[in-house]
């Protein structure tokens, strides 16, 4: 995929603070330091961009970028172009939290994930070396228990032997009970276009 811009649009932490529905949206979610700041800059071949929900006080809010990208052709020239929207979900996992804080955040992703009507995906990020975790199986029953279609992808997979990465990734298949895995990593770029294939796979053209 060649991205042709991707920029960070806003925070919120509720429906009241969304930017207006535009073009098609995929939220991701995943546990805490499982990846997911480096796999939204891999995958919008930015720096930095997600790093702009380290600025204090936005890690516990959604923050929303919008993204131009245009498919490869054959020849390597640019194809179909795409716009859409990537939600940066606040990460979960935080068990022995404060109960008050778990609520908060229930209740920030249940509202979007209700109510979000551009939301297409949910992009389920799971830890590829340590295995899909029992606050990860939640996450994506619940996701298709609002009737939401869920994308489940193993991110540091270049910390799994070459030779143990398909057993690892049948594995987490298996332990989320989902059809696919894609395996993932920002380091070593790999699985970037396999993930960008399945999130525009079902998106309109730009
Ligand atoms: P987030 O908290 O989910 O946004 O996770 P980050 O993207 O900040 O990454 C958490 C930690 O995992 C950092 O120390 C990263 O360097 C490391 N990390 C992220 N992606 C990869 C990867 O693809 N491979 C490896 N080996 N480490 C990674």
């Amino acid at each position: 995929m060649i991205v042709l811009s991707a920029e960070f649009v806003k925070s919120a932490s509720g429906a009241s603070g969304w930017p207006p529905p535009g073009p098609r949206e995929y939220a991701f979610c995943g546990r805490s330091n499982v990846g997911k700041s480096s796999a939204l800059n891999a995958l919008a071949a930015r720096k930095a961009l997600a790093r702009v929900s380290r600025t204090p006080g936005r890690t516990r809010l959604i923050n929303f970028f919008d993204l131009v990208v245009a498919e490869k052709t054959r020849a390597g020239g640019r194809g179909q172009q795409h716009r859409l929207v990537f939600a940066d979900l606040p990460g979960y996992g935080f068990a022995g939290g404060p109960r008050e804080e778990r609520e908060k955040w229930q209740e920030m992703i249940e509202e979007y994930l209700t109510r979000r009507e551009p939301l297409d995906a949910l992009v389920v990020l799971v830890d590829g070396a340590l295995g899909a975790q029992p606050s990860d199986v939640e996450m994506v029953r619940w996701g298709e228990s609002l009737g939401k279609r869920v994308l489940a992808a193993a991110t540091k997979i270049d910390k799994i032997s070459r030779t143990h990465r398909s057993q690892q990734l049948d594995r987490i298949a298996g332990q989320l009970a989902v059809p696919k895995v894609t395996g993932f990593s920002a380091k070593e770029h790999l699985g970037v276009d396999e993930l960008w294939s399945a999130l525009v796979s079902t998106c309109g053209p730009a």
